[in-house]
């Protein structure tokens, strides 16, 4: 075979392939790969149809729309196509796009609208002396499905407009479905044992174009409009921007967050902001829809086959892909909870490549179906752990195996118990070393007592050589210890002991979080150090107490007197009596009245050649400051020893001032 004719193969195969996707997707919506791998299969056809051009033929994906309408909802006619748009996925390729329409329009200074990208469905509705006559889906771009009926059951649509409008118009608009709503549909046909939604721009397309009306009533479903289709004659309005805010006039729902930009400048400014801030959105967009304002200009520039060439649409990176579920595993918590995840083929999601993702518990594996071998399509938003969002049944082959949950521990084999009423089931062995090095993990985080260093791979090494049994054990720590570790190096031992070091100064309510008590969580760990004032306080307190103060039930209540009763925790509490780490007050301890310091707050950090940290503190104290262990607003003061950390850092940034050593002693009214 010549090259060409190895091109030509590779052409029909992607166009066999995207098209059987696009029926998937427009037809029965529901899609068997991710956007993002559409995206690409359609970008390689579209290459290899540039590079030659005489295999392009009128019926390429790359030059339709969308798929032919389904025949049983009845078909309308778009008296002006309704097309698809080209995409950009960098500022690069926006700035090719925007080079081409100067290019096109003789350099003209053009205005832009950028709009949110509604991932929803593109509907067409036509009014007739002020009243919806009808509604349809894009469907090919030409011939629409008729869902006039299922349209009138969205209440931001208007059913009449009146004002100075033609006799017979038509707009354009996204027909969507916000998260939550999403969340709730997808929630209750599980229940029904019905199959997913794989996101809610499917959920919104599998409502609307439903043969039954009622059913798409049932389903909150929204709409913003965006264009103008057809209609009117001379005195209506002459850019988009204008065109928008006459269809508000009339009671159209238009999108709040659009924009009139000036430059190519200021729209990168809208697509950045929105590709960074797109998860603070109530409803899903994929992209920024950026149009050339002036309709003289959108003419003169025209249509290619299946896009305008006077919009485009900039695409946020994916949020979700498609991948093969390779098996599922457990990860054991702090408090015993076999946690299963998903090991999965990589897959990269907006650029980030994926391979883990949670699956929450077993009810979930369940009810979802998910099972070893499946293609699920998971999902990635923001800094939130990856999830598997379900299988995509269409892909078994009947090879994949439904999963069944260990009765046992998998880390130490002890037996795992399910007690009635919780989701998760647990390792019944308080020893386990996996529950131990999740608890060290917990009592050196940020919100506990932010030991940097201590982090999953440390916590591991120091349970598995023993150095460390309990979390008491931290405080016994020296740097000779630490440097019997494989790969510790003698600075970041000396780092990690100064951390530990600086710990003691935490604030009782980070103590009490680290500890890692079952249902206290920051919030509580707060309540419970304003009210008590001290550990001691916090484990002698009865139900009774506990369950006066507001924010405590008898869950936590009786968690808290659990906790405190066993007696693996009594000691630990006693080791760290023992090491100095005993902080009281609330936030702060408390400060005394009428004297020097009274009235500053001081945050020490590094180490102090002339005092221990509990001398500096009773003298602060002694003199009326108080003492905290975060720089925060309040601080007035940080006392800067050797070695300091990531406080001195802090202090800098919110301009806190800081005092060395030897300041610090003259403050005393002492000398070195
Ligand atoms: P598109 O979604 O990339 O862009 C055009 C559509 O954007 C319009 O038809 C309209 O519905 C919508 N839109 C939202 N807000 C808008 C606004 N403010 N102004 C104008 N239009 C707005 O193109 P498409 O042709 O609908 O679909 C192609 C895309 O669909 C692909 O890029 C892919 O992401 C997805 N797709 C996925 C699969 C799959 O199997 N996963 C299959 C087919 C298509």
């Amino acid at each position: 075979m010549d090259d060409l004719g190895v091109v030509r193969r590779e052409v029909e195969e992607l166009r066999k392939r995207i098209n059987y996707h696009n029926r998937c997707y427009y037809v029965f919506d529901n899609p068997e790969v991710s956007d993002a791998e559409y995206d690409e299969l359609m970008r390689q056809l579209q290459q290899l149809e540039g590079l030659y051009p005489e295999l392009i033929v009128s019926d390429s994906p790359t030059q339709r729309v969308g798929a032919a309408p389904l025949e049983s909802f009845g078909v309308l006619d778009h008296r002006v196509p309704l097309l698809s748009l080209g995409n950009v996925f960098s500022d690069e390729e926006l700035l090719a796009w925007h080079r081409r329409v100067r290019k096109l329009t003789d350099n003209n200074q053009c205005q832009f609208v950028c709009e949110l990208k509604m991932d929803g469905l593109a509907v067409a509705l036509t009014y007739v002396d002020g009243k919806l006559v009808s509604g349809a889906t894009r469907g090919d771009g030409f011939r629409g499905e008729n869902i006039t009926q299922n349209l009138r059951t969205i209440r931001s649509i208007p059913l009449s407009v009146s004002g100075n409008i033609p006799t017979r118009f038509e707009v354009r608009g996204e027909v969507y479905l916000s998260k939550s709503s999403f969340k709730k549909l997808n929630d209750e046909r599980v229940k029904e044992g019905l199959p997913l939604f794989a996101n809610p721009r499917n959920a919104a397309a599998g409502s609307l174009r439903q043969l039954d009306p009622q059913v798409t009533a049932r389903r909150p479903l929204d709409i913003f409009i965006y264009g103008w289709g057809d209609g009117g004659g001379e005195d209506m309005p002459k850019t988009h921007w204008e065109m928008m805010s006459y269809l508000k006039s009339l009671g159209f729902k238009i999108n709040s967050h659009n924009s009139l930009c000036a430059s190519i400048e200021e729209v990168m400014d809208f697509c950045g902001k929105w590709r960074d801030n797109r998860e603070s959105l109530p409803y899903e967009a994929d992209g920024v829809v950026v149009k050339v304002n002036s309709f003289e200009l959108q003419k003169k520039l025209g249509n290619l086959a299946r896009e305008p060439r006077w919009a485009i649409a900039y695409k946020f990176p994916a949020a979700q892909g498609t991948t093969r579920l390779k098996k599922i595993e457990i990860g054991v918590g702090r408090t015993g909870t076999l946690n299963p995840y998903a090991v999965l083929e990589p897959v990269s999601i907006g650029g980030v490549t994926i391979e883990r993702a949670t699956l929450h518990n077993e009810d979930n594996i369940k009810r979802k179906d998910i099972r070893e071998g499946d293609m699920v399509i998971v999902q990635r938003a923001g800094e939130v752990i990856p999830q598997v969002v379900g299988p995509v049944i269409g892909c078994r082959s009947g090879e994949e195996k439904p999963y069944v949950m260990p009765s046992h521990c998998p880390a130490c084999g002890a037996e795992a118990i399910r007690i009635e009423g919780e989701a998760m089931r647990r390792c019944t062995n308080a020893a386990c070393p996996e529950q131990a090095c999740r608890r060290l993990e917990h009592f050196a985080s940020r919100g506990g007592m932010d030991i940097e260093g201590i982090g999953e791979e440390l916590s591991a090494n120091l349970i598995s050589s023993g150095l460390v049994e309990d979390v008491s054990d931290v405080y016994s720590l020296t740097k000779e210890k630490l440097m019997s570790l494989d790969r510790m190096a003698d600075k970041s031992a000396s780092k990690i002991i100064q951390a530990i070091e600086d710990s003691k100064d935490r604030p009782l309510a980070c103590l009490i979080f680290a500890l890692g008590i079952f249902h206290v969580g920051e919030e509580v760990a707060k309540v419970l150090a304003d009210h008590f004032g001290s550990i001691d306080k916090v484990s002698s307190a009865s139900r009774e107490e506990l369950t006066a103060i507001p924010a405590i039930g008898t869950k936590i209540a009786d968690s808290i007197i659990t906790f405190f009763n066993q007696k693996n925790h009594q000691e630990i509490i006693r080791k760290l009596k023992e090491a100095g780490v005993m902080p009281e007050g609330g936030r702060r301890i408390s400060a005394g009245m009428g004297l020097p310091l009274q009235g500053r707050e001081f945050v020490l950090t590094g180490k102090l050649e002339s005092l221990t940290r509990r001398e500096a503190k009773e003298r602060i104290m002694g003199q009326g400051g108080s003492v905290s262990g975060d720089v925060t607003k309040s601080t007035t003061d940080l006392v800067v020893g050797a070695n300091p950390g990531s406080k001195l850092e802090r202090a800098r940034q919110i301009g806190v001032r800081q005092l060395s050593e030897e300041k610090f002693l003259q403050l005393l009214g002492e000398k070195l």
